[in-house]
């Protein structure tokens, strides 16, 4: 049985090389097939050094589209250290336009530290963790609500409880000028792609950029702004490359909160919204209500809010289950 990967590009060497990793998968229309994850590696001589990723999850497009830019426009003149740009981490999920792998089902973002002689999706996720992460200073790992979740366009890092790497960390979390930015604690054992980069020794920036299975040119610009601030502010580049200007954008710092943050379905039914992603609500508020559409008669259930905050996002998929979330809140801080 194969299990290694092979990667065509020369991480030491200087210039802008565009290849694979190739992940031996062998299925019945191809014996020797190989998932061909697209990489770029732009080099130019020693300094800060970056990951930019997208499409861990497949169906979250505004980093994909984003990052498919950045490597026709970044230049090796343009950089100082090193930037590696994947696209399409997760490459049959891409492919397939959907959050998951068509292949194993697999879930990249809860499949680190990976596997290297496991599924598709577990051996990208250890060849990530261990081949490509440790080689960077930094990563950013651009994801949004996906197919079925509104998301207002935020920053995050997890802590590394470390005062001095997060101020680092939040210095750059600020610098990427979105109009929201939290800090989180999911610890070193977690299976995402944020525990990965705290285990290979990265600073670790990660957000949220739309969703709803779409992009807006809001959310592109706020995206290209991210990417081109974050190389402006690690000395990689020294003008903008994907964007004219700065946008005036003051960022609001928030808490995740616990469970009373969430808004859940504890019965299926069919969810209008009372409040949209960005909205600021307090404990009490109509979250939305559920209704019933076998039971028409029946009015709908309302469902409440039990803090106060900032609507994070919320399902996009007006019939839900049981265990659906259906709004997140923010607690704004200061
Ligand atoms: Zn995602």
């Amino acid at each position: 049985m194969h299990t290694g990967a092979f990667c065509d590009i020369d991480w030491d060497a200087d210039g802008k090389h565009l290849g694979f990793i190739g992940f031996p998968y062998s299925v019945d229309r191809s014996p020797y097939y190989q998932i061909k994850m697209p990489i770029c590696r732009i080099r130019n001589g020693d300094g800060p050094s970056l990951v930019l990723m997208a499409g861990v999850h497949g169906d979250e497009y505004e980093g994909e589209l984003t990052l498919t830019k950045t490597i026709r426009l970044l230049e090796q003149r343009d950089v100082r250290g090193a930037v590696t740009i994947l696209p399409a981490t997760n490459t049959p999920a891409v492919m397939a336009a959907a959050r998951c792998s068509p292949f194993d089902s697999g879930n990249l973002n809860r499949a680190f530290p990976g596997d290297p002689a496991g599924p598709p999706t577990w051996r990208l996720a250890h060849y990530v963790e261990h081949e490509i992460f440790p080689r960077h200073d930094t990563v950013l790992d651009i994801h949004s609500g996906g197919t079925s979740m509104d998301h207002v366009v935020c920053a995050l890092v997890e802590t590394t409880h470390d005062k001095a790497r997060d101020e680092q960390a939040i210095a750059l979390l600020r610098a990427m000028h979105l109009p929201y930015a939290f800090v989180t604690d999911n610890g070193r054992d977690s299976p995402t792609s944020m525990a990965a980069a705290l285990r290979a020794g990265c600073i670790g920036l990660s957000g949220e950029f739309g969703g709803g299975a779409t992009v807006t040119p809001a959310t592109m610009a706020m995206t290209a702004g991210a990417v081109d601030n974050l190389l402006l502010a690690l000395g990689i580049t020294t003008r903008r490359i994907l964007t004219d200007a700065e946008m005036p954008i003051e960022t609001q710092l928030l808490e995740l909160g616990g469970q009373s943050f969430f808004v859940y379905a504890e019965q299926g039914g069919w969810f209008e919204p009372a409040v949209e992603a960005g909205d600021a609500v307090k404990a009490g508020d109509t979250a939305g209500w559920l209704y019933d559409i076998e039971t028409p008669l029946a009015a709908p259930q309302a469902l409440f809010f039990r803090e106060d905050g900032v609507v994070l996002s919320r399902r996009l998929h007006t019939h839900c289950q049981t265990g659906d979330c259906l709004m997140n809140l923010g607690k704004v801080l200061g």
